[in-house]
C-alpha cells in the first residue's frame, strides 16, 4: 500500500518536470467563456480545463506556442473528454466530429478522442476545436498534438494498462461469485456486482467498450442503461459494506438508514424510466447519488470504531477510489490541473480496490471456516467426520447408562488396521478421507439412536442399546471391505465388543472393550472379538 502511494505521489510530482517525448509540441490556448464576452481568455492546453456546458458548446483555439506550426503529419489528441462531443475545424479541411464512443470522422483511438491533422494551418493560424457538453456532464480535458508514431505508442500503453486494470477487477469478481455460491454468503455476490458495474462504468467512460471491445450497440444505448448501472454500482457497494462489515450486529440503526437510501435510489431510478418523469427524476437522483459517498464513508468509519476489521479493509480498498473521485470533481473547478492522470487513476484504484477487497473476502472465507469448526467443537461434533467427539460421546453414553433400558447396552471399540500405512500410501489428506469414509460406513450400519463417536485418531466408539452387537460389528467390518475400492487399497478394521454389566462405570466398560480390541489385533486384525 505504501509503495503504491509512494509511486502515485512520485508520478504526480514528477509528471510536470520530467520531459516526456510523447507529450507533443507546445500549445497555447484561447477560448471565450460566453458568446458575447469581448475578452478572450488564455489557457494552457496541456493542463486540465473544463469549459462548462453552454448551449451549443464553446470554441477553443489552439496555437503553436512558438508562433509557427511544424511540418508533417500530426494527430490532435483530446484527452479525458469522456462523453463530450468534440469537433475539429482546421483550415482547408472539412469539419470533423467525434466522441469517445463513436469516433465518427475522427481517428479511431484507444482511450481518447483523436483527429489526424495532415497539414497544420499556415502562418500559425489556430486549430479550432468545438467542445459540446450540453447533453452530458462536462469534464476537464487537455489537448496534445503528437506525431502519429508517438500517438500510437501512448495509445498502446494505455490499452495495456486499461486491460490489466479491467481484467483484474473482473477476475476477482468471477472468483468472488464462485466462492459466494459455495459459501452461500451474499457479501461475495454484492462484491462481484459492485466490481463488475464499476469496471463497466470505467470501460464506458474511457471508450473501452467500443475500442477495443466493439460493443457499439451498447454504446449507442448508453442513456437507457447508464444511470441504472451507476445506481446498481452504488447499491451493491452499500449492500456489500453492510454484509462485509456486519452492520446488522454493530450499527442496526445506521443500517436502516442505508437501506432506506438504497430503496429511495431504486424508486428514483425506476421512476426515471417512466415517460414524463425523466427530467424531474434526473434532477433528483444526482444529488442523491452524491449523498451516497459521505453516507458510506461515515458508516464505514463508525463500523471501524465499533471494532469491525472488515470495515477497515473496506476503507483501505475504497478510500483511494473515493480520493480519485473527489479529485475528479475538484478538477471541474480548476483545482490540480496538472494532475492529468486522474482519469487513468480511476481505473488503477478500481483494480487496487478489487485486490484489497478480494483479499479481505478470502480472509473472511477462512475465518468463517474457522468459526464453523470452533462451533462444531463447542457443539461436541468432530469437524472431520461429523460424529460426536470424545467428550460429547462420553456424556451421551453416561446419559444412556442412566436410562432404564441400559441393561441391553453394548459398546464397540473400533480401530482401523495399519492406519499408518494408509497415511503413507494416500498422504495425510487421503487418510482423512478414509476416516470420513469409515464414519459413513458407521452411519450406514447403525441406527439413528446408536451413539457413535470418534474417540481420537483412527479409533471410534459406538454405544448401542438392544440388538445383536456382534452382528452389527460384523456388518461394519464387511461394510468397510465393500468400500475399500474407493480408497484404492484394502481397508480393514478390528473391533472389540462388550456388553454392559449393571453398576459398571463408563471407564470400566471401555477398558473391557479395549481389551477385546487388543485381542482382535493380536488375533490377526480385520475381525470382531467379544469380551
Ligand atoms: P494398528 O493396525 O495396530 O492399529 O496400526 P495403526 O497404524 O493403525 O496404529 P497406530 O495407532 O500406530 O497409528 C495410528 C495412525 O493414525 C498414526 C497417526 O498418524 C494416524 N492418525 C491419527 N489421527 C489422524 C487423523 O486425524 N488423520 C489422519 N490422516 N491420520 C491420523
Ligand atoms: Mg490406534
Ligand atoms: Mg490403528
Amino acid at each position: 500500500m505504501l509503495l503504491v502511494l509512494a509511486w502515485l505521489a512520485g508520478a504526480a510530482f514528477a509528471a510536470p518536470v520530467v520531459a516526456d517525448p510523447d507529450a507533443g509540441i507546445a500549445l497555447r490556448g484561447e477560448w471565450r467563456p460566453t458568446r458575447d464576452a469581448a475578452a478572450v481568455q488564455g489557457f494552457d492546453p496541456a493542463r486540465l480545463k473544463a469549459f462548462g456546458r453552454p448551449p451549443g458548446g464553446v470554441t477553443v483555439l489552439l496555437y503553436p506556442r512558438d508562433g509557427a506550426w511544424p511540418e508533417g503529419l500530426w494527430v490532435l489528441s483530446v484527452e479525458s473528454a469522456a462523453f463530450q462531443r468534440i469537433a475539429l475545424d482546421a483550415p482547408g479541411l472539412p469539419l470533423r466530429r467525434s466522441t469517445m464512443l463513436d469516433a465518427g470522422d475522427g481517428r479511431p483511438a484507444f482511450g481518447r478522442i483523436a483527429f489526424d491533422v495532415p497539414r497544420l494551418p499556415p502562418d500559425g493560424a489556430p486549430l479550432r476545436v468545438h467542445v459540446d457538453a450540453s447533453d452530458t456532464v462536462p469534464s476537464p480535458m487537455y489537448f496534445v498534438l503528437r506525431d502519429a508514431a508517438a500517438q500510437s505508442r501512448v495509445e498502446a500503453g494505455w490499452l495495456a494498462f486499461a486491460t490489466a486494470c479491467l481484467v483484474t477487477m473482473l477476475a476477482t469478481a468471477v472468483i468472488a461469485l464462485f466462492f459466494g455460491l459455495r459459501l452461500r454468503d451474499p457479501a461475495f455476490g454484492w462484491y462481484a456486482a459492485y466490481v463488475t458495474t464499476y469496471a463497466l462504468i470505467q470501460a464506458t467512460q474511457s471508450g473501452y467498450i467500443v475500442r477495443p471491445l466493439g460493443w457499439d450497440a451498447m454504446a449507442a444505448t448508453l442513456p437507457a442503461w447508464g444511470r441504472a448501472v451507476t445506481t446498481l454500482s452504488i447499491l451493491s457497494a452499500v449492500l456489500f459494506l453492510d454484509r462485509f462489515a456486519g452492520l446488522g450486529q454493530r450499527l442496526p440503526r445506521l443500517r436502516r438508514v442505508l437501506h432506506g437510501y438504497c430503496a429511495l435510489m431504486l424508486v428514483l431510478v425506476t421512476l426515471g424510466y417512466v415517460p414524463g418523469l425523466q427530467a424531474a427524476m434526473r434532477a433528483l437522483i444526482n444529488p442523491v447519488l452524491i449523498l451516497g459517498a459521505p453516507l458510506v464513508l461515515g458508516t464505514a468509519i463508525a463500523a471501524v470504531l465499533r471494532g469491525s476489521r472488515y470495515a477497515a479493509i473496506f476503507l483501505l480498498g475504497w478510500l483511494p477510489l473515493l480520493g480519485v473521485t473527489v479529485l475528479g470533481s475538484l478538477q471541474l473547478y480548476g483545482i490540480a490541473p496538472d494532475w492529468t492522470w486522474s482519469d487513468d487513476a480511476a481505473l488503477a484504484v478500481g483494480a487496487f480496490e478489487a485486490i484489497v477487497l478480494s483479499l479481505g473476502l478470502a480472509e473472511r472465507a477462512a475465518s468463517v471456516r474457522r468459526q464453523r469448526d470452533q462451533a462444531r467443537v463447542l457443539a461436541g461434533v468432530d469437524p472431520l467426520t461429523g460424529l460426536l467427539n470424545r467428550r460429547a460421546w462420553r456424556e451421551a453414553l453416561e446419559a444412556c447408562l442412566r436410562e432404564p433400558d441400559a441393561a441391553g447396552l453394548s459398546v464397540l471399540y473400533l480401530d482401523l488396521d495399519h492406519f499408518k500405512r494408509v497415511n503413507d500410501r494416500l498422504g495425510h489428506a487421503g487418510g482423512d478421507r478414509v476416516l470420513q469414509l469409515f464414519a459413513d460406513v458407521l452411519r450406514h450400519a447403525l441406527r439413528a439412536d446408536d451413539v457413535i463417536g470418534r474417540y481420537g485418531g483412527e479409533e471410534f466408539v459406538v454405544g448401542l442399546v438392544g440388538g445383536d452387537a456382534q452382528a452389527v460389528a460384523e456388518r461394519i467390518r464387511r461394510g468397510l471391505h465393500a468400500r475399500s475400492r474407493e480408497a484404492d487399497m484394502p481397508l480393514t478394521v478390528s473391533i472389540g465388543v462388550t456388553a454392559w454389566r449393571t453398576g459398571e462405570g463408563i471407564d470400566e466398560l471401555l477398558r473391557r472393550a479395549d481389551a477385546a480390541l487388543y485381542a482382535a489385533k493380536h488375533g490377526g486384525r480385520d475381525r470382531v472379538v467379544a469380551g
